[in-house]
């Protein structure tokens, strides 16, 4: 076969951090470690279980070895991660069940250690949340580090800090503490073979802007060493051995992304105000602390919401109330924010965690979740209100109760603060009595009675993510009737615009922290609606302010008149994309997708 047949390869993964990265491969070959399996006799057993508890031993050290020489300032932040893997490792109940194995089947220690990890990863499997789904591919690199250890008595990871030159790093996946052992000057990208957007990897190649793309499959059977590739992060593909012309093309798409990102990051640290002086809060969305880094990188006023069911999935006991106080007390200690939302538990729906028993539902999404179960568990609801509590006299904490519709829930849920406040008060701990409490107005009763809640709460955060499901009744998650998800329906926007009238009446403010707050079509609708704050994921603030500071109010509010005169989302879609090519054409370009 010719030379050209092997050129331009294109292969299709997931993109998880945007960005182009042009360069050569450096094959990260952990490889598998082949294990024997076979029986022993009585007297061999305790051997075999000295054997495994040696080995954590020596894996716990390296961990700790890997976490103390961490080679870059900035990847030192996410050392926690590698605590996070030294946790897994000596968790009792796990090395528990290994060593019944060994003792009950008589078998030696590898094969002991396989079928566990085996029983516990099917359970993980099964977890359709993506987030808990990643947590199971920890346990394989907890599990293969273990091992190595057994096997070969040491890790074999060091080839990575000794890698020269600026390279693409390509594995299988690559564990946190390989992540984390990378020197980033020489790293321009990560391609692996499996992995989803919230595996580590993708986690902190967002979090530090290098380019990525995971799940590719193959790519580990696809290049050789030394091969030059191109990561296209924002599409989500690799093209292994590009021709002169492609790279050029990569390289003239680069330097604009670089030009365009510089630009971004200028508006980022912009006020977020219109032409005409009105002014927007402009916040963030998030999920992880993790995520701090590039909040503040890209210009959040605050966290408009923190999603804080990230807490329960990524463990298997349930945090404590001193769990909850310190994650919160750091956001609430962070200086370059304003404000934090502390949204309480939305576990149920789609997400779960192990420790907490909810029912199986036909229906999760309309069963015991959110708000719904923490009146119901009241313990497990006091645990976080306390830690937000404790920590709130560190920061500007607000709270957020999600799924509310009606007044009976606000009811419960405030007296239950009130309890603990009480609790507080009579164990003389201080928190912040004026602490704010919000609700998310993202089921459709609760916009109908936005006038009456108003009178009870002091901030509206709408959820169009859920409103936009419930109301259309269309599963957020289906992809057969995604179709359906028109932010622009009249229904919506009607819904939207009575939210901010009654909130606006009764003196609070509203925001919105679902989806549409973050696409940059919809900014002149929501700034013509009056929203007090738009809260979105981070990497989306820049582009919304630049919207933001190219807009007057008089003429937002206008198009908002003309919009809600449509009777159909399509008609409204069309008057706001015309116009928006009309006002941002190098952003609203044919085939730009905002
Ligand atoms: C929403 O429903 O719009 C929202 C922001 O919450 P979540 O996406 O977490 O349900
Ligand atoms: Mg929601």
């Amino acid at each position: 076969m010719s030379q050209e047949a092997f050129a331009n390869r294109m292969l299709k993964g997931v993109g998880v951090s945007s960005g182009i990265a042009i360069g050569k491969v450096y094959l990260l070959e952990r490889g598998k470690v082949h294990i024997t399996k076979h029986s022993i006799k009585p007297e061999q057993v305790e051997r075999e279980v000295l054997r495994l508890l040696n080995a954590v031993k020596l894996a716990t050290d390296e961990l700790n070895h890997i976490k103390q020489s961490i080679p870059d300032d900035e990847m030192r932040k996410h050392a926690f991660i590698i605590d996070a893997h030294m946790l897994m490792l000596q968790d009792q109940f796990f090395l528990r069940e290994v060593i019944d194995t060994i003792r009950k089947e008589a078998i030696n220690t590898e094969w002991a250690l396989e079928i566990v990890v085996n029983k516990f990863l099917v359970s993980f499997e099964k977890v359709e949340d993506l987030y808990l789904k990643e947590r199971g591919r920890d346990l394989e690199h907890v599990y293969q580090r273990l091992l190595r250890m057994i096997v070969k008595g040491k890790e074999s990871g060091t080839e990575i800090r000794n890698i020269r030159g600026k390279v693409i790093i390509v594995a299988h996946d690559l564990s946190p503490a390989d992540t984390i052992q990378l020197n980033l000057k020489k790293t321009s990208g990560f391609i692996t073979d499996v992995g989803g957007r919230t595996s580590h990897t993708s986690i902190v190649a967002r979090a530090l802007e290098i380019p990525a793309v995971v799940g590719t499959a193959n790519i580990t059977g696809m290049v050789r060493n030394n091969e030059t590739v191109i990561i296209d992060g924002d599409a989500g593909v690799v093209i292994i051995g590009p021709t002169k012309d492609v790279e050029k093309e990569y390289m003239a798409k680069q330097l604009a992304l670089n030009a365009q990102r510089r630009d971004f990051l200028r508006v980022a640290k912009l006020k977020s105000e219109t032409k005409d002086g009105f002014k927007i809060k402009v916040g963030a969305n998030i999920e992880l602390l993790a995520e701090m880094d590039i909040v503040e990188r890209y210009g959040a006023a605050g966290v408009g919401l923190y999603r804080t069911e990230y807490i329960y999935l990524s463990r298997k006991t349930l945090p404590t109330e001193m769990d909850h106080y310190h994650i919160y007390r750091k956001l609430a200690e962070n200086s370059a924010i304003k404000y934090t939302t502390i949204r309480t538990l939305d576990i149920g729906g789609d997400k779960f965690a192990s420790e907490i028993e909810v029912p199986k539902e036909i229906n999760p999404a309309m069963g015991l979740r959110a708000i719904r179960l923490c009146i119901k568990e009241v313990d497990l609801f006091k645990a976080q209100l306390r830690g937000i509590l404790k920590a709130s006299v560190y920061g500007p904490l607000r709270i957020l109760l999600p799924m509310i519709s009606g007044m009976e829930e606000v009811r419960k849920a405030k007296a239950v603060i009130e309890e603990c406040k009480e609790e507080l008060r009579a164990e003389k701990i201080d928190f912040n009595d004026g602490i704010k409490v919000g609700v998310m107005i993202e089921v459709p009763a609760a916009t109908m009675i936005t006038d009456i809640l108003a009178k009870e709460v002091d901030f509206f955060s709408i959820g169009t993510n859920d409103l936009i499901q419930y109301s259309l009744a269309i599963d957020r998650i289906n992809e057969f009737v995604a179709y359906l998800y028109e932010p622009l329906h009249p229904a919506v926007l009607r819904m939207i615009k009575k939210t901010v009238e009654d909130a606006h009446a009764n003196k609070i403010e509203v925001s919105i922290c679902g989806e549409m707050a973050g696409e940059s079509l919809y900014v002149p609708i929501l700034l013509g609606l009056d929203l007090d704050e738009l809260s979105m994921n981070a990497y989306a603030i820049p582009r919304v302010k630049k919207i933001i500071r190219g807009l007057s109010h008089n003429y937002c509010k206008d198009l908002v008149k003309e919009v809600l005169e449509k009777d159909s989302a399509k008609e409204s879609e069309n008057l706001v994309r015309q116009e928006m090519v009309r006002l941002f054409p190098d952003d609203f370009a044919k085939n730009f997708k905002p």
